[in-house]
């Protein structure tokens, strides 16, 4: 116990459950699926009224605008909700990022909507762990940090779409990233307290498929099967799977009456390349497989969609960054290990920007993006410490040294 100085015990030792509880059950209570924009709203208010509490500016920032292939294969807008950014001491040198998202996978007619108690420390609920009890515990460790005469900047960025990639928010998130020393993401950790390492990047595609339609007994001969196309180009795209990149064909929509050659297929699929490498294999395996599909069966293709989480390798900076949150944790009596993943988050857009990142901040818990989700009660105060005690230290050491 003797691992913290008296200065940083003071500024632990305040920290209390009680109020991070409340925001987490307030917060969880609130549906904010990424496509309700009115739940979403909602959310955004209740959190520009709680992180007011810090000493900087708190905006709401529009969603970028973006577009998305609809069931006749015409790009449609679709509304995202707005995500809310807090600076605090701008203009100190020492500044650092710290993000999490408001949205949940779960949409607001989804069966999941409410918490419940299945023993003393775990709560089970809706975005408990995913993470509005990681956004109730970075507040609660941000206003212990503040009572410390601070010097370290930060900007607090909360968006409303991560869980469907972050379309409309990666220009953001890149523009903050700028300058900053080290960003802390506040996604879960797992029950364990292990933390996220390495994690693959990730990008989810359309191939919209035209062909001709014909009469499936007069003259199918003249027709161009879009359907069957956008099946072998899925076979194709699948064939080239290899170690450290997944490929996963996941729908097709289109075809036509049982009567009609069918002249519109759209192919959805997902690509996860572990390297900016294998990124670039995999960006030049689709373009093959579409300029061999388009000419074995006479249709055009557009590809729509890119690797939008870019891969994120482990870099000196991020070694350091968790050498330091390891210690932190270590003198909290909290241990702490880490290890590779196959999920994305923000974490991988703030690497990309070569940003030393560690992005599993949040609150301890399990089951994310099902209906079993729960976080552990004891870890939203002692996560918490956490993130003082981190912010504590990168105010005062260097991550390179
Ligand atoms: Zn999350």
């Amino acid at each position: 116990m003797t691992a913290l100085s008296p200065e940083e015990q003071a500024l632990v030792d305040p920290i209390d459950r009680a109020p991070i509880l409340g925001h987490t059950l307030e917060w969880a209570a609130v549906n904010s699926g990424t496509a309700n924009l009115a739940g979403l709203a909602d959310m955004a208010g209740r959190l520009a009224d709680a992180f007011a509490a810090l000493p900087g500016e708190v905006r709401l920032v529009d969603p970028a605008p973006i577009e998305k292939v609809d069931r006749e294969g015409t790009l449609r807008p679709v509304g995202h909700g707005r995500h809310l950014v807090v600076s605090v001491r701008p203009h100190a040198p020492r500044r650092v990022l710290l993000t999490g998202h408001m949205d949940t996978v779960y949409a607001a007619d989804h069966p999941f909507q409410t918490c419940d108690w299945p023993d003393a420390d775990t709560l089970h609920g809706p975005g408990t762990a995913d993470m509005k009890g990681g956004l109730a515990l970075m507040l609660a460790g941000l206003l212990a940090y503040e009572q410390s005469q601070p010097a370290l900047g930060y900007d607090v960025m909360i968006n409303s779409d991560e869980e469907t990639g972050s379309l409309s928010s990666a220009a953001l998130i890149a523009s903050l990233a700028q300058g900053k020393l080290a960003a802390l993401t506040y996604e879960p950790a797992l029950p364990d307290g292990a933390m996220a390492r390495a994690r693959p990047g990730s990008g989810n595609y359309a191939a919209v498929v035209r062909g001709r339609s014909a009469h499936a007994g007069r003259n199918p001969e003249d027709g161009r099967n879009a359907l069957l196309a956008a099946a072998d180009l899925g076979l194709r795209l699948a064939a080239g799977r290899r170690a450290g990149l997944s490929v996963n064909p996941a729908r097709i929509e289109g075809g036509a009456p049982n009567n009609t050659v069918p002249d519109l297929a759209i192919l959805h699929f997902n690509l996860r390349p572990a390297t900016p490498e294998l990124a670039e294999t995999a960006q030049a395996m689709v373009t093959e497989a579409i300029a061999a599909v388009s000419a074995a069966h006479e249709v055009t293709i557009h590809l729509h969609g890119h690797v939008s989480r870019p891969p994120k390798p482990i870099t000196p900076g991020t070694k350091a960054l968790f050498g330091l949150a390891r210690k932190a944790a270590d003198d909290l009596g909290q241990p702490m290990h880490w290890k590779d993943t196959g999920g994305v988050c923000d974490g991988n857009n703030i690497a990309a920007c070569g940003i030393p990142v560690l992005d599993t901040m949040g609150a301890l818990g399990g089951a994310i993006h099902s209906p079993d989700e729960f976080l552990l009660a004891s870890s939203l105060d002692a996560r918490a410490r956490l993130t003082a005690l981190v912010m504590h230290r990168l105010e005062r050491q260097n991550l390179s040294a």
